[in-house]
């Protein structure tokens, strides 16, 4: 049985949720505070994190959880959505976020992305384009032999780029597909993944050479 470690501080929050959860069939330990939650990381198949603790910062949870060498998936609840906030909370370990507020079918689709992809189930094929391999399978991306540790949306972003590789993908075509009907689901969010994504392939921010801007749209080259 999959385990979520709900570790939320507001209860007008964590109780939908817990029920969700449930319904969802996962196992449910629900902590309010992060000194709590630490104690039962271990045994958690995913964590599904408020960043607003009354105890301490739901950064520092996270960036505990992996100074102990835990892989378990991570998604932030936070209620700042500003691109410098979102990229310290994935440094700090964290693997997607929804931003407060979400709606519980998305939450729920992320954490079932998040579970999916930890423990390796089957759903495509693998696609490569030149050094870029990835296994839509395992939900694991490569540049030659090294793996790249990206998020849900930087994994499906990569995925329909590889997959429409020498092409220029449009932006509405990604949006559509990596984002669906989210609303954060923007040029400028997009534009944000894309930046993330190129520093993750190695690639030069500044003078691209891996992930093309095309105006209109994306070309991996
Ligand atoms: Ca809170």
């Amino acid at each position: 049985m999959t385990t979520v470690l709900l570790v939320e501080d507001d209860p007008a929050i964590s109780e939908p949720l817990a029920r969700a959860f449930g319904r969802e069939g996962y196992a449910v330990r629900v902590h309010g505070t992060g000194k709590g939650a630490l104690e039962e990381v271990a045994g958690a198949d995913i964590i599904v994190l408020d960043l607003g603790l009354p105890d301490m910062d739901g950064l520092d949870v996270a960036r505990q959880v992996r100074s102990r060498g835990l892989t378990t998936p991570i998604l932030m609840l936070t209620a700042r959505s500003e691109a410098t906030d979102l990229v310290v909370g994935l440094d700090a370990g964290a693997d997607d976020y929804v931003t407060k507020p979400f709606r519980l079918a998305e939450l729920l689709a992320r954490v079932r992305a998040q579970v999916r992809r930890a423990s390796g189930e089957a759903t495509e094929d693998e696609l490569t384009a030149g050094q870029v391999r990835v296994d839509v399978a395992a939900h694991r991306a490569f540049v030659g032999s090294r793996e790249l540790q990206l998020t849900t949306r930087e994994f499906e972003l990569l995925r329909v780029l590889v997959r429409g590789a020498g092409a220029v993908v449009r932006n509405e075509d990604i949006l559509k597909e990596v984002w669906g009907e989210d609303p954060t689901g923007t040029q400028q969010t997009l534009q944000m993944h894309v930046t993330w994504l190129r520093r993750k392939l190695g690639d030069d921010v500044d003078a691209p050479a891996i992930l093309l801007a095309e105006g209109a749209g994306y070309r991996l080259a």
